[in-house]
Order: C-alpha cells, then structure tokens, then sequence
C-alpha cells in the first residue's frame, strides 16, 4: 500500500491473500479463499497443503460436510480455531462453488436464495500517517455522497488507556490518537455521515468500563453498533458492555467455529453476530452460525475485509439467510478486491450490490492481476 493504514491494534502496510483452488477430476476448479490475517501467507499455505489436502484428496466434492468434519476431526489436536480454521474455511468454500457449478446454479440459491440484492455499507475510516479529524471527517461524507446509507469508522487506537493490546502490537506507535481525540473523531464523522448511519469498530482494544465511557461521551443512541469493544477472551465483558449499552454491539470476527460463537450467541454478549466465511469455517459452519443466530432473533452481518474471493463467498452466504442482507464493503485501496474480477464486484448509486446468476460463486480471475500480484513463495 501506497500509505499503510491501521485499526486499534492491527497495522496494515500490506493486503496478503491466500485463495485456495480445488480441481475435480470432471475439470471443474472450485475457488475459495483463507483468510491469511496475523502472520505470514506460507505458514497458512502450509496448513491448506500440508494439514488438510490429503484429506479431501480423491473425495466427492458433493459431501462437503463429511469433508468439513473430517478436516476438523484429523486436525483436533492441532486446534479447531485459528490457523486450522482459516484452512479448513478456504477449502470449504472451494467445495461450494464446486457444488454449484457441477449444478449450474448460483451458490446463495443453492443455499436457499433468501434474496437477490444486498445494502452495502462502506467499511473505512482507519487510521493513517498524519490523517487528521478532517479528513477523516471528508471521507466520510465521500461515502454518503456516492449513495452509502451506513459508514464504519475504526476506533481504539488510543495508547493512552489501560490495557490496550496495542502496546504488544507491531508498530504501535504509528498513527495513534489519544482517547478524548478519539471521541471527536467520531463526533466529526457522526456529523458528516449526516442521515446516514455510522457503526464504529474498536477491534478488541478496550476493556468493558473504557467501552462504556466512550459511548457515554458520544451519545449512547446516534451509533449503528460499536463493533468488538473488547477483547474476545472477555466473554462476561462483552456481556457486560451489550447489557449496559442501548447501542447494539456487533463481533466477534476474531471467534470462529459454532462453539465459539454459541457462547457468544447465547450468554447474549453480542446484538449482532459477525462471523465470515474465510475464517469461521466456510460456508458450512457459518451457515450454522447464522441459523443458531435466527434461533436467538439476532441479525448477521458478516466480517468481509479480504479478497474480492472472500467478498463474493460471503455475499453468497448473507443472500441466502433471512436474518442478513447487509454487506460490508471495504473501501481501502486493494487491487486485490477491484481488479481480481473479469467483472468486479460494484455499489449501485443507492448502495446496493446485486448477486451474480452464474454458476457456484459466478466469478472469473482476471488471470492478468494474478500474475501481476502472485506473491512467489520461495
Ligand atoms: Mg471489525
């Protein structure tokens, strides 16, 4: 990236992707994406090739969640969350869009088609270099002006309270705001959104009483949801902050699996569930994750924050739910979600995307962006 940017705790100089690609003996190639956040692109190719491909090697690609139980069983000890998971979501994805081409049929409709169009809200807002109150405030309103009808700002980068991940983080010292700035940052952004919504995202950074004075200090009402206040290890805090707060609070991007999210979903320490398809485990488990989300009457909204890949896997998934139908769309620059399409994927002036009615994920790889990007492992 021309300027790296960074949220509370993550700095970003780069945008890494692991796709994942699987090839059935009828030449059909299933496309699919790990989310590759964390640490290096070659340990992740490692878990993908290494852990789980002799797995699914010379299976029906049809019983996708045999094959989602059986990377998951042989990789137990390995641990069902984190790298493994990421792994297994990549192929799983892969396995879907497989599915759908073998069954010339879109995957969301496959799913169940719940709906053909999608809102999209744009997901920017981060902190960079010397990035002022004002134009944060401009982009902001940027947004609105191309037709967004909700904006989510990053909050939390903030030194300067207690316990704060970020100390621990790599470069920590870039493009920090102490914590009274923080909350005219969102003031400014809240009044250039005007009659849009506006969510903020502290990724983790605080503990529950900092959480609660900062949306004391903005106005616990004018927020669309304060996405992950604290960190996922805090259950009873997140808890605590949902209960406290008339302002839903969104996450856990950072949980994954059925089990992390039931704990999450039932003790009720989430108002709106975010789980995404590149990192919980694929289509099959956040298909799962959703369902257990409706039993409850809670909304799903995805974490999308990749690939144009993970963009389309997931848009496929929010179609398909009756508890969805808004998508983050990142508005970063990454050529990686708006070149790596023959047909990039687009916002209409009134913030809507519409699905694609081809076959499994509907998408081709501009093969001239790949080469242009391919990361050589050495
Ligand atoms: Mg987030």
């Amino acid at each position: 990236m021309d300027r790296p940017m960074a949220d509370a705790i993550h700095y970003m100089p780069a945008r890494p992707t692991l796709l994942v690609r699987v090839h059935t003996d009828e030449g059909i190639v299933g496309l699919g994406e790990s989310a590759a956040y964390g640490g290096s692109l070659e340990s992740m190719e490692a878990v993908v090739l290494g852990e789980l491909r002799t797995t699914v090697l010379g299976q029906d690609p049809f019983r996708v969640e045999r094959l989602w139980s059986m990377m998951a069983t042989r990789s137990h000890q390995r641990g069902r969350r984190g790298m493994l998971m990421m792994g297994i979501s990549g192929i799983d994805i892969a396995l879907w869009d497989i599915i759908g081409q073998a069954t010339k049929t879109p995957l969301y409709r496959l799913l169940g088609g719940y709906r053909d169009t999608l809102d999209a809200y744009a997901s920017a807002g981060f902190y960079a270099g010397d990035k002022g109150i004002g134009e944060l405030a401009e982009e902001v309103g940027g947004y609105v002006e191309r037709g967004f009808r909700c904006v989510k700002i990053k909050v939390g980068r903030n030194p300067d309270v207690m316990l704060n991940p970020l100390q621990d983080m790599d470069a920590a010292g870039y493009a920090t705001v102490p914590f009274e700035e923080d909350i005219e940052r969102v003031r400014a952004a809240r009044s250039a959104a005007g009659r849009a919504k506006l969510a903020i995202d502290a990724n983790n950074a605080w503990t529950p009483s900092v959480a609660l004075r900062f949306m004391d200090a903005i106005g616990d009402r004018d927020i669309a949801w304060l996405e992950e206040p604290v960190s996922t290890e805090d259950l009873a805090g997140s808890v605590e902050v949902a209960h406290a707060l008339r302002t839903p609070v969104a996450g856990y991007e950072t949980e994954t699996g059925l089990p992390g999210f039931r704990e999450l979903i039932a003790r009720r320490a989430v108002d709106i569930v975010q789980p995404d398809v590149i990192w919980t485990g694929g289509i099959t488990e956040t298909r799962k994750v959703a369902a257990l989300a409706q039993a409850y009457h809670l909304p799903v909204i995805p974490h999308v924050f990749s690939s144009a890949v993970a963009s389309i896997a997931n848009m496929h998934l929010i179609a398909s739910l009756p508890n969805g139908g808004l998508l983050e769309f990142d508005q970063n620059p990454n050529p990686l979600r708006s070149e790596l399409f023959e047909e990039p994927l687009t916002v209409d002036g009134d913030g809507r995307i519409r699905l694609p009615d081809r076959p499994g994920l509907g998408v081709t790889l501009n093969q001239d962006t790949l080469e242009k990007y391919a990361y050589r492992l050495s």
